[in-house]
């Protein structure tokens, strides 16, 4: 049966570009369908270093770094306070609450030759990969919106999208579902699921001429990206440089204190910013130059990733909360470990689920860590910062930060952790006690 081409892809984010960089270059005839005109603004604008192998592995990366973007050699975070915390409840665990700070070049990372990655415009970044996509024979069509996905057929999938006032179906031996938090795939099949614990909300914007020496606890790490605490609890800032003088900043907190806050959201963004008068202090001498834009039910998995003739990668998949950095990378390598399944298949002409059963089980694995490991970090925020400081743990929490997910073992850290984290939830009297959170993860992630 012919189809119109080997692969279909829905939305040309980081994941479905990477997804069609991929697949073209392994010889097969692929479409990408994006609603949007790139370039266009989107959230998650910081990188970790688990994209660089990705970038290098489709060629992408020589056009990324001649866009000149910040280099990003660490990551820092802050309270603005000296917290007073006792420690001796756990032998070893010294630490400074004031602040905490990791930077790469203290961990090799497998196929990382570099000891940075970038803080992106995502407007620039996410064209620079769709571009490459392009190049390497993907087939791109923009301002183009699928509409539904047709699976009656056994042998294709009919896509029907809107391209100006027409809509016009394509054929596909089948699809990879790319649209990001539109969720495309995830709710035409309702496998879609609200997540049991996190509810955060979002809102963020740029500013011109931000002092980041200023908030640096060393200035020579002003261009990391800064997580800023507030005293308000599950509540933190971040700070990106997006050029050598525009700043991103984006406060998150939980959304029932958004929706508390009535209308004004500029208004919430500075009350809630006040919190921290050192921060409060230099945005005010610092210029808005994008209007505030806010996020909102980000937090969700699906019953099921992937089936018969189609896969979802990237936040298609799953999406749980931003705290580390997470999602690009996430984006990157969930297209590149489902692609290794979709040739394969594509081999052989059998595109059933059985096919993507390798990406299902490694995107469990690498999803399993980095959600246990947010779910930890709101639980006992404290406990975090410890890790970092401390000499046995700190290189597993940096592999963490690094986005060095999907391998076989456990990160130790987190066994550690979670083993700490008990023992203070269920010791009323111990010392850490007070500084529990109130998110409280089920002890098994959702699936995805
Ligand atoms: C508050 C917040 C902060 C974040 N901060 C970071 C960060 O610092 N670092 C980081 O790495 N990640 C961060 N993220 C996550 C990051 O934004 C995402 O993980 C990343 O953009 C996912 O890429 P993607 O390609 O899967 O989806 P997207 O980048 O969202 O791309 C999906 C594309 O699909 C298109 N599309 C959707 N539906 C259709 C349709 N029906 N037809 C055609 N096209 C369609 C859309 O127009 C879009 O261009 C953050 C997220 C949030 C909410």
């Amino acid at each position: 049966m012919t189809t119109d081409y080997d692969i279909a892809i829905i939305g040309g984010g980081p994941a479905g570009s990477t997804a069609a960089a991929y697949l073209a270059k392994a010889g097969l005839s692929v479409a990408v369908f994006e609603g949007e005109m790139f370039p266009r603004p989107h959230v998650g604008e910081s990188l970790v270093p688990a994209t660089t192998p990705v970038l290098l592995e489709t060629g992408a990366m020589p056009k990324v770094e001649a866009e000149g973007f910040p280099r990003k050699y660490g990551a820092a975070w802050t309270t603005g306070e000296s917290r007073a915390v006792p420690h001796n409840g756990f032998s070893g665990l010294t630490h400074d609450f004031r602040a905490a700070e990791i930077e790469f070049s203290e961990r090799d990372q497998p196929g990382v030759d570099r000891d940075y990655t970038f803080h992106v415009d995502r407007g620039k970044f996410d064209l620079v990969l769709l571009k490459h996509a392009e190049d390497l024979g993907a087939q791109v069509f923009q301002r183009t919106r699928v509409l539904t996905a047709d699976f009656d057929d056994p042998e294709r999938v009919t896509l029907r999208c809107r391209i100006g006032p027409r809509e016009v179906p394509f054929t596909a031996r089948m699809i990879v579902d790319a649209s990001g938090r539109q969720t495309f795939l995830g709710r035409q099949l309702r496998v879609k699921e609200p997540d049991p614990v996190f509810n955060q909300y979002a809102i963020h914007t740029w500013f011109e001429g931000l002092d980041r020496e200023a908030l640096a606890v060393d200035p020579e790490q002003h261009d990391y990206i800064f997580i800023h605490f507030l005293p308000v609890e599950d509540t933190w800032v971040w700070q990106i440089p997006i050029t050598d003088t525009v700043t991103s900043i984006g406060v998150v907190t939980q959304k029932r204190r958004f929706t508390a806050a009535g209308p004004d959201r500029e208004r919430f963004f500075w009350d809630i910013i006040g919190t921290r008068p050192d921060l409060h202090q230099e945005l005010k001498r610092s210029t808005r130059v994008r209007p505030f834009r806010q996020e909102g039910d980000y937090s969700y998995s699906m019953k099921e990733i992937c089936g018969d003739r189609f896969v979802m990668i990237g936040d298609a998949a799953r999406f749980v909360d931003p705290i580390f950095s997470s999602g690009v990378s996430v984006a990157l390598n969930s297209a590149r470990i489902a692609c290794a399944d979709i040739i394969a298949a594509a081999g052989t002409g059998d595109f059933s689920h059985s096919k993507f059963a390798g990406y299902e089980g490694k995107l469990r694995r690498g999803v399993r860590n980095w959600y246990e490991f947010i779910s930890i970090y709101y639980r006992l925020n404290i406990l975090f910062t410890a890790f970092v400081q401390d000499p046995r743990y700190r290189l597993d929490v940096l592999k963490l930060l690094q986005g060095d997910v999907y391998d076989d073992e456990e990160p130790r850290a987190l066994q550690a952790m979670r083993e700490i984290v008990t023992a203070v939830e269920e010791d009323d009297t111990h010392l850490w006690h007070p500084y529990l959170g109130t998110l409280r993860a089920p002890s098994a992630a959702p699936a995805f």
